[in-house]
């Protein structure tokens, strides 16, 4: 029986039999179409909106497989996901009718605690790899949902809760393997194809399917001091201006967050927060815990919260504590992001007044704390170029009912523009919803100029025809000019 594949001219192929038995034959893991009964146990994407039906799911066990999988779908002109952690916000975790690459068998994690190093497969989830540099009290900065891939967080920036003392994920990237559109295997890092090496530190994934990255780690845990302070929304103005101030001449050793949803109850949650719209605060401290609860303290002395959880906790604790209200395949989500060089009280007016009308209860307006070490990085020195920004302001519109759709996005949008006419006029790639746009959409402004030229350059070079294009698409530099 042949299967019927979507290419890259958004024409349909026929792919025999025989053909498939020859991908059998060269891959040694899963080769497996909708009849398939391991199909259906596939891990799901996060993002109901997005489900995504391939004709044909490869799942490799190493290199060799992604090699085989990208040779054959090059072959036949096939378009492809690659999916390493399935969190893509815009839906780019999978594909219609064509060839998903799902790299969810390879999530090995290998540290090196003498040289403080970690390799991480491209397949591996943010607690696969916390589990096991915690072991050695180390961890590589990454994201504050375990669940969620290193690959796609750590290709697009990847801010986490150690992003101020220890940089972003591309801060700390020293190496990567990568299978590129030829087929050819290489290595990237700031000796070996040092140009491909710098644009897979924020470009995503268009340059090929990194097969493991090699990151730097830092002593961190296995206790940290945290903060998690709550309070009702209607105190936000009040709550906002205290943690700015605070914020302001807070340590490099803190990073923080500042945020308005509305949570169901659980029985991991304290029933002060079950149902009732709130305003967060949460921070962790990268250093000594006690050292760190005495700098957080201030934190918990605003106002009169409806319960403060705050305390010393296990690492792997604090990222895992948002999971269960972000399991895959069970919210909509569209979410966009912009940056803000300062928190001005007349943004705060629109954050707190944008809080107040989310359009469902999952919706969560999030203000994070960047700067500190992020922004001692050059603009140029990689794809990543937003360094100057000191807070991020992301409008992540979450839901369950699709009838709530257009409400929702329209909503989203509409917040966001606020915001984003009034900070340095780049996104956070990572956070970028994607409904009735194209995938190009965010990527003119994600980065500096200079950069995406480069990037647009560095695309032509090592994929001139865009065949990897399920991704916040950079259009090769041969494409001729966006405009
Ligand atoms: C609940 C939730 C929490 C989040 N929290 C954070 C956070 O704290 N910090 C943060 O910075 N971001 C966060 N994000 C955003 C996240 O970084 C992006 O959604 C990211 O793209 C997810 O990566 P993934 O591998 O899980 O996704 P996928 O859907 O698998 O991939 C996303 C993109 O990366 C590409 N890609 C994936 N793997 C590879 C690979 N091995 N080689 C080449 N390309 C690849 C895909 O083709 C796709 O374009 C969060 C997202 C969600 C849904």
């Amino acid at each position: 029986m042949t299967v019927t594949m979507a290419t890259l001219t958004n024409t349909e192929v026929e792919i025999s039999d025989e053909s498939l038995d020859e991908l059998r034959a060269a891959v040694r893991g899963d080769v497996l179409t909708p009849g398939d009964a391991e199909y259906l146990r596939l891990r799901p994407p996060y993002n109901a909106m997005h489900p995504g039906k391939p004709a044909l799911v490869v799942r490799p066990t190493g290199t060799a497989d992604v090699v085989s999988a990208i040779n054959f779908a090059r072959e036949h002109q096939l378009l492809v996901a690659v999916r390493g952690g399935g969190h893509s916000i815009a839906g780019l975790s999978s594909v219609d009718g064509g060839l998903l690459l799902d790299l969810a068998r390879m999530n090995g994690v290998d540290v090196d605690p003498e040289a403080r190093t970690v390799r991480v497969q491209g397949g591996a989830l943010i607690g696969d790899l916390d589990h096991e540099t915690q072991a050695f009290g180390l961890v590589a900065p990454s994201g504050i949902v375990s669940d969620t891939g290193v690959a796609g967080l750590s290709l697009g920036g990847g801010e986490g809760w150690v992003r101020r003392k220890h940089g972003m994920a591309v801060d700390n990237l020293l190496a990567a393997q990568v299978v590129c559109a030829d087929g050819q295997v290489r290595t990237a890092s700031a000796d070996t194809n040092p140009d491909l090496f710098w644009a897979l530190r924020g470009g995503g994934g268009n340059f090929g399917v990194v097969t493991s990255f090699t990151f730097r780690c830092h002593p961190v845990g296995p206790t940290v001091a945290f903060a998690g302070v709550f309070h009702p929304v209607e105190d936000a103005e009040n709550v906002y201006r205290r943690f700015r101030d605070w914020a302001a001449t807070a340590p490099d050793e803190v990073s923080a967050l500042i945020g308005c949803t509305t949570l169901p109850p659980s029985e991991h949650t304290p029933p002060e927060i079950h149902d009732t719209p709130f305003v967060v605060t949460g921070a962790v401290y990268s250093g000594d815990p006690d050292e760190g609860m005495r700098v957080l303290q201030p934190l918990r002395d605003i106002g009169t919260p409806l319960v403060d959880i705050s305390g010393p906790l296990p690492f792997s604790g604090v990222q895992s504590a948002f999971d269960e209200f972000f399991r895959r395949g069970t919210l909509r989500s569209y979410w966009k992001a912009t940056y803000v060089e300062e928190l001005t009280d007349e943004i705060i007016d629109i954050l707190v007044t944008k809080a107040r009308s989310r359009p469902s209860k999952r919706t969560f307006v999030v203000t994070f704390l960047m700067g500190g070490a992020i922004n001692r990085v050059g603009v140029e020195e990689t794809a990543y170029s937003e360094r100057s920004a000191n807070w991020m302001v992301s409008m992540d519109g979450n839901w369950d009912d699709p009838r709530d759709d257009d409400k929702v996005i329209a909503w989203v949008r509409g917040a966001w523009a606020e915001v984003h006419e009034r900070g340095t006029g780049s996104l956070y790639l990572n956070f970028t919803g994607v409904a009735d746009e194209a995938v190009t959409v965010g990527v003119e402004s994600a980065f500096d100029k200079a950069n995406l030229q480069r990037l647009e350059e560095i695309k032509a070079h090592y994929d001139p025809d865009n065949f990897f294009r399920r991704n916040n698409n950079i259009l090769p530099a041969s494409y001729g000019s966006r405009d």
